[in-house]
């Protein structure tokens, strides 16, 4: 793990999966809590869990710097933000791949990160789905408009062709899980998608 941090990555995201909400369990409070203790990197605790605002201040005692909700999974998005900036983390809403951007038009105000899934949520490994790109733009669209600063994570099959299109598209993180650590050179492979959304975000300005 110690490599993240000196090969410049920006954030850790740890899926938090319940066998709920998604078929596959991954881990909780207990391991966020001991990756705290591993890592100076901020912690983005992606919970894909039911009923995620029971939980979400939780995860910021655990050591969570950003915390993500899935809108299909929570009834007072609203609240459970609010919950989440009050106890100090940022907070984003995720959305599953056949869940419109246009869904949160009126909550993007407050939040601090959207994260579009870019695979169905669940299992590491899976392709990219291509539609993300056309949703990338439409998010980048509303929050132009809206004068917004919100950051637009991407989150599923990540690689550093898909990596250069998105940030073109408008998007600013990438979560890569496969594409780096079952990669034969994980430092390397880090290297080279931060190269390919760097060369990206340089030809637009
Ligand atoms: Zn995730």
């Amino acid at each position: 793990m110690d490599f993240l941090q000196s090969e410049g990555a920006d954030v850790v995201h740890v899926d938090v999966m319940d066998g709920s909400f998604v078929p596959n369990i991954t881990f909780g409070l207990p391991v966020v809590e001991s990756i705290r203790h591993r890592t100076e990197l901020p912690i983005d605790c992606h919970l894909m869990i039911v009923e995620p605002s029971k939980y979400a201040v939780d995860f910021v005692k655990a050591g969570a710097n950003w915390v993500s909700v899935h809108q299909e999974a929570d009834l007072h998005l609203h609240r459970t933000i609010e919950t989440v900036r009050k106890a100090g983390a940022k907070a984003g809403i995720a959305l599953n791949p056949s869940t419109p951007v246009e869904t949160l038009s009126d909550m993007l105000d407050g939040l601090d990160f959207v994260l579009l899934m870019s695979v169905n949520p669940g299992f590491g490994g899976q392709t990219f789905i291509e539609n993300t790109m056309k949703k990338v733009r439409r998010l980048e669209k509303l929050r132009d408009e809206g004068g917004l600063s919100f950051i637009i994570q991407v989150d599923g099959g990540i690689n550093e062709t898909n990596a250069q299109a998105l940030v073109r598209a408008g998007a600013d993180c990438m979560v890569a899980g496969n594409a780096i650590f079952k990669a034969p050179n994980p430092a390397e492979a880090l290297r080279g998608i931060k190269r390919a959304m760097e060369s990206s975000r340089n030809n637009q300005s």
